[in-house]
């Protein structure tokens, strides 16, 4: 078995413990020399390999418009950078952002807003150097959440690319706090780099006007690195227990929530994460938002391996030409992106024309058999003959790649991992446990399952009898997921109810609803609070939308319905006979039709769809909230008939799921067929 249950520790509400088969004492052996915060990580890897390349990048080629080959800082040369930078921090804020005294603790927050590159990295662990915590900012929030983090973070500082300075300054009136903003991006240099390609001498001039009109210090990177070598400072290393990051995430209701963790708790989590998946010496390809945390801690679990950090040249669609020229050992992504990459490997290989599929079909068939049947993801011929050639897409020498934040198609990740011939991985957690707590194993021949729990990290579930789901159902326990370890955050920033909230006691309260498989892997089948994160990484409140658009008349009831394996929303739509038959009929053109009727003429389906996306843009949703399909329903729901409906009227969204599986199947189906033409 690959978990464990710990014996006699279920309770009445609540499944066994499940841990990792190879921790069953709980007890994690291996220590890493002691690191217990992330400035120590970053001292072990210039102890341990000075020499080894530690942060590679791509130069822009202007007149080529290509990208060249990857240039490395060794660990030392970034060490210096980071006491360079560090020191300038120090002199920085002590000069133009001096710590209020009614902010709340003694520590400061660095802003860092960027797309991942090289300067997000350093400016990070400069920060560290005297117990600054991060306060990541990205562009899918809107400048609203822009706004509401950096008062709500009080951000002083920010160190952001050059393309950002402008958005800052139109809502510094807005943001107070804000004194300093400094440009990674040399002013000098603009218009060498692509993103920074709009930016002439007279914008980086008017740029400097704008900010000293607003009262704003508008320094660059190399300004603040001089400014360190010229005044070192003592480092300030932080305590194990200091904020290393407040990770905002993007709420459906309500404003952003600043998820606090503590040097010991990224640190124990890497750990834990290296322990559980070792990998010596990586090479990693890093594109994914290093705002949230599942990437800061991928690369934080490389550097413990003395891994190497290469930063891809700013356009996720462009992935596999960096990948080809950093040759990858270990590459973490979302399903989404998978989709895609399956979708190009699959077009050129087992869905080409000629014998060229034929082969490639043959190849991937029977390595499939096998890896079901448990004989792994090899096989000297078809690797030869087709696969090694799959493997150039990503340079040849991936070894680990892992999928995690939303769940991942079953026919993608096993896919990817027989045409890849690599250990390919699907991980579950959360922001609130740093993206630490399941992990499939690496001989895993089954998809459809989030795996084990890290050494380290212990679940289980608690009952949730209102949705049907129990400790003691067989042979599956079931219930909503609650996460414990070292690892688990230190709460929401300034929000102490929403922290009670999140935990019963020592557990993470996670709102996923899990399933124990027979077979020791853990499932996710549901969430518990109708608050859904769709495949492209989008979340939306369910029941919220459902209000909006039971606003349209011609509504009597409605099932907004997403999946986390798809970018869109579906629902199933009863409409009020009394509104609905004279504006049907009028559109059917036929007077004697009935509500059965109607509910199947393909024009009354469409003109309803338009009335509903109506409503939805009126009330101001996002473009993912609003629902692209809908299979209408003559039969209203019930308590009794259909028993769609709890004895309070409330939707049992499960149920609703399970009978109406076939029609959101052909929606689903329809529309991905429409968005592939
Ligand atoms: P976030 O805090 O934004 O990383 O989102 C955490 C949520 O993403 C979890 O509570 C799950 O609902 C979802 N999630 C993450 N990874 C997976 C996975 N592998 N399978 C299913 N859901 C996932």
């Amino acid at each position: 078995m690959k978990s464990y249950l710990v014996p006699n520790s279920a309770q009445p509400g609540y499944s066994a413990i499940m841990r990792n088969g190879t921790f069953k004492d709980g007890k994690l052996v291996h220590d890493y020399d002691g690191v217990i915060t992330l400035y120590q990580l970053l001292q072990r890897c210039l102890r341990l390999f000075p020499d080894a390349p530690f942060i590679g990048t791509r130069k822009f080629d202007a007149v080529t418009r290509t990208f060249g080959e990857y240039e490395w800082t060794n660990t030392t040369e970034a060490g210096k950078l980071i006491d360079d930078f560090g020191s300038g921090l120090d002199i920085v804020y002590q000069k133009y952002a001096p710590k209020d005294s009614d902010s709340e603790g003694d520590q400061e927050a660095l802003g860092i807003y960027s797309i991942n590159r090289a300067e997000w990295m350093l400016a990070e662990a400069a920060g560290f150097r005297s117990r600054r915590y991060s306060v990541a900012l990205y562009d899918t929030l809107g400048a609203e959440s822009v706004e509401f983090i950096m008062n709500h973070a009080e951000v002083s500082v920010i160190v952001c690319s050059i393309d950002k300075i402008p958005k800052l300054l139109k809502l510094k009136d807005r943001m107070p706090g804000l004194k300093v903003i400094i440009s990674m991006d040399e002013f000098a240099q603009h218009g060498k780099n692509p993103v920074s390609l709009p930016f002439t001498v007279n914008s980086v001039r008017v740029l400097h006007e704008w900010a000293e009109s607003m009262g704003i210090v508008l320094l660059d990177v190399p300004q603040v690195l001089e400014m360190g070598a010229a005044n070192p400072t003592l480092p300030r290393p932080p305590m194990p227990d200091d904020l290393c990051t407040i990770c905002y995430t993007s709420g459906t209701t309500g404003e952003p929530k600043g998820v606090m963790s503590t040097h010991e708790s990224y640190t124990y989590a890497a750990m834990v994460s290296h322990h559980s998946m070792p990998v010596d010496r990586p090479v990693y390809l890093s594109f994914l938002p290093m705002a949230h945390c599942f990437e800061r801690i991928v690369v934080y679990v490389g550097l413990l391996g003395g891994g190497s950090v290469g930063f891809y040249s700013g356009d996720v669609l462009n992935i596999a030409n960096d990948a080809q020229a950093l040759r990858p050992t270990v590459l973490a992504g979302v399903p989404r992106l998978f989709n895609r990459i399956y979708d190009r490997i699959a077009a050129a290989t087992i869905h080409a024309p000629g014998m060229r599929g034929i082969i490639a079909r043959t190849a991937i068939k029977q390595k499939l058999e096998r890896l079901e049947a448990g004989q792994g993801f090899k096989h000297a011929l078809w690797d030869r003959i087709v696969c090694n050639k799959i493997r150039q897409f990503f340079g040849g020498r991936l070894e680990l790649l892992i999928s995690g934040s939303a769940p991942i198609d079953h026919k993608v990740l096993n896919f990817l991992r027989v045409a890849l011939a690599s250990t390919v991985v699907e991980g579950y957690a959360a922001t609130e446990c740093n993206a630490t707590a399941t992990m499939t194993c690496p001989d895993e021949k089954r998809a459809g399952h989030v795996g084990v729990p890290y050494l380290g990290v212990e679940v289980r579930l608690r009952d949730v009898p209102e949705m049907g789901y129990l400790a003691t159902d067989t042979p599956c326990p079931r219930g909503e997921l609650l996460i414990r370890a070292k690892h688990v955050f230190k709460g929401y920033y300034k929000e102490p109810e929403k922290t009670q909230a999140a935990m019963e006691g020592e557990w993470l309260i996670t709102g996923d609803i899990g399933q124990f498989e027979e077979d020791g892997n853990l499932k996710i089948i549901d969430r518990r609070k109708n608050i859904l994160k769709l495949a492209q990484g989008e979340y939306v409140a369910i029941e919220y939308l459902e209000t909006v658009y039971s606003r349209c008349p011609l509504v009597q009831n409605i099932f907004v319905h997403g999946d986390s394996l798809q970018s869109k929303l579906v629902a199933v739509v009863v409409p009020d006979p009394e509104t609905f038959l004279p504006w049907a009929r009028k559109i059917s053109g036929n007077s004697q039709t009935d509500v059965g009727e109607l509910c199947g003429d393909e024009h009354v389906v469409g003109a309803l769809l338009v009335e509903l996306r109506k409503i939805g843009r009126e009330a101001k949703l996002q473009g993912f909230e609003i629902i692209c399909s809908i299979y209408c329903e003559a039969e209203p729901f019930d308590i009794e008939g259909n028993k769609l409906l709890t004895s309070t009227f409330k939707l049992k969204r499960s149920v609703a799921k399970e009978y109406y599986r076939k029609q959101i199947g052909d929606m689903y189906r329809a529309i991905n067929s429409k968005s592939k033409q």
